[in-house]
């Protein structure tokens, strides 16, 4: 079935049964990009939680959906909330990060200024920029079958990321000492853990300065093994351990948030 990307207001205050007008945008993307017929199936999806399912009732000048089934729904979404905060790395390794986040079930991701950060973002260019990231965690969340697409805030000095929501855990990677791994730190909790954020520093690491300021606010150090990781690596390795200890990646999880 196709699913295609349509803005929040058109979803709102639907109801199964109703005949659904699509925006010449979406309309010219079925008819005549993915030349649909009467009759298919499609899902609209708003990226903030809703998708409608339906059957292309008219495909002509104007292109019409039934609805058939409407889904506030949680399909793709963990119980745990995580959070990555992570310097902004050099080149392509950005977008690999917004879209292996995304498809991991990442909740939100704030790009972090610290000490060592090679890339800084001109303010003038923030705008196009966050629009392209927007555009990779959208089109991965919709590819990995997400309801909800990922946000991301301007970049922000550790100081300010730190005011963010609160979380019930902030793990901050740094490799060396003797820290214990995300799943013996989070095992070792009895207590529900409903939202993590995971710091990751940039190419050069963070400074032993950031780090200490951080575990000083209780934060708690992890490590991610023996190797060193790329900044990137580290990130998704981080996530994936996460949602493996708390999330929808542990035994049986994964086929509960699949079922519908
Ligand atoms: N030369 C730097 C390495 C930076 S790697 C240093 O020694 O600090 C980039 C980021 O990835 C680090 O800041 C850290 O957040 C994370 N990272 C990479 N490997 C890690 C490991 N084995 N354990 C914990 N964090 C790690």
């Amino acid at each position: 079935m196709r699913r295609i990307d349509v803005p929040r207001a058109l979803l709102l205050d639907r109801q199964p049964g109703d005949d659904l007008l699509l925006p010449d945008e979406q309309a010219h993307y079925l008819r005549d990009v993915l030349r649909l017929e009467t009759g298919d199936e499609v899902e609209l999806f708003d990226g903030e939680g809703t998708i409608v399912r339906g059957r292309l009732a008219a495909v002509g000048d104007e292109v019409r959906l039934k609805i058939n089934k409407l889904r506030d729904s949680e399909r793709g979404e963990s119980p745990l909330t995580c959070v990555l905060f992570q310097a902004i790395p050099k080149g392509k390794r950005w977008k690999w990060i917004l879209e292996k986040a995304t498809e991991l079930g990442v909740d939100s991701i704030v790009p972090l200024e610290t000490k060592r950060t090679v890339v800084q973002i001109p303010k003038q260019r923030l705008k196009r920029r966050r629009k392209r990231w927007n555009k990779i965690v959208s089109s991965a969340a919709r590819q990995s079958e997400r309801t909800v697409v990922p946000t991301i805030s301007d970049p922000l000095s550790i100081e300010e990321a730190r005011k963010e929501p609160p979380r019930d855990i902030d793990l901050v990677a740094h490799p060396g000492g003797d820290a214990e791994t995300p799943q013996q730190l989070l095992d070792a909790i009895d207590d529900p853990v409903d939202s993590v954020g995971i710091w990751i520093g940039p190419e050069g690491g963070f400074n032993e300065d950031e780090v200490q300021t951080m575990v000083d606010a209780g934060m708690s150090r992890i490590s991610l093994g023996p190797r060193i990781l790329r900044a990137d690596t580290a990130g998704i390795a981080a996530l994936a351990l996460v949602q493996a200890a708390r999330g929808d990646l542990g035994p049986g999880q994964a086929e509960i948030s699949q079922s519908e």
